[in-house]
């Protein structure tokens, strides 16, 4: 028995990575899935090569016409929302005496707003419908404490979390529930892209800071996106009903650490 049957998700940042990996595991188990994303071309080929129950639409998260645009085109093609999955975000790190106000805006702007806003918008669709629906966000267990030289992108999560307490307390009264995933460290592109932080802050190559970070997670390793997929397909059935407004870490122990 296939867990999501006849759900729809839509999920942000989906093009890749731990999103693209949640949008494979909801489609073997029956739901059908939104990949939306920024990068249209990854975006698309994306959706592709994951099937007909997959749709591609272009989402920017920090713009409220984008947002509107992308449910109504999910709501034409598989007819509702059922879950949500808030995963875009972008990750950013500096030490506070250089940290650059418009990088600070465009972080708040994806990870903080685009959250909060792709949530109203989300559940206003559900509670239209009377779907009882499911959201989830993507935290970090970076937001729940600081780290010296990631404090913008710990502050954006901090936020996360608090805003999925609100909405979650808040949305339980329309049968909607709102939770959310904290990972530790999970491999991936994404930290291509960090590549140059940790050589010009921490003098280390990346492989190096990698398999340190790796084995200072209690579990042994880095985790992977499909460690995370458990929790993400559970949160978005039946059976977690009664879970309301939670951050569930998936570390590997790291938090504990
Ligand atoms: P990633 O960088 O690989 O993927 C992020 C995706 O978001 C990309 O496809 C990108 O195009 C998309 N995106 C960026 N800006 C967007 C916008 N304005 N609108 C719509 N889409 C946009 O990231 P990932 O490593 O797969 O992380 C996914 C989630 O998990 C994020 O919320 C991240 O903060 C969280 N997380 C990741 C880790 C980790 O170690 N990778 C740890 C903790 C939490």
């Amino acid at each position: 028995m296939k867990r999501l049957e006849g759900k729809t998700a839509l999920i942000t940042g989906a093009a890749r990575g731990i999103g693209r990996t949640f949008a494979e595991a909801y489609l073997r188990e029956g739901a059908k899935v939104v990949i939306a994303d920024i990068d249209a071309d990854r975006g698309a080929e994306t959706a592709k090569e994951l099937g007909e129950k997959a749709a591609f639409v272009r989402l920017d998260v920090t713009d409220q016409d984008s947002i509107d645009r992308a449910i109504a085109t999910a709501e034409d093609t598989f007819g509702q929302i059922d879950v949500l999955i808030n995963n875009a975000a972008i990750f950013t790190a500096a030490p506070i005496v250089e940290i650059d106000r418009a990088d600070y805006d465009r972080v708040f702007a994806i990870n903080v707003s685009g959250t909060l806003f792709m949530m109203q918008a989300v559940a206003r669709h559900m509670i239209d419908r009377g779907i009882k629906g499911k959201i989830i966000n993507m935290a970090s267990q970076a937001g729940r404490r600081g780290e010296a030289l990631v404090g913008v992108y710990c502050a954006s999560k901090a936020a996360v979390i608090s805003l999925t307490q609100s909405a979650g307390l808040n949305l339980i009264k329309n049968g909607i529930n709102v939770n959310a995933i904290a990972p530790g460290v999970v491999d991936g592109e994404h930290w291509d892209g960090v590549d140059a932080f940790f050589a010009k802050y921490e003098n280390k190559l990346l492989g190096q800071k990698k398999k340190e970070v790796g084995e200072a997670v209690p579990f042994g390793r880095m985790g992977t996106a499909e460690d995370l997929t458990g929790m993400a397909v559970f949160l978005a059935t039946e059976e977690a009903d009664y879970v309301v407004a939670q951050t569930f870490g998936v570390d590997g122990g790291n938090w504990m650490s």
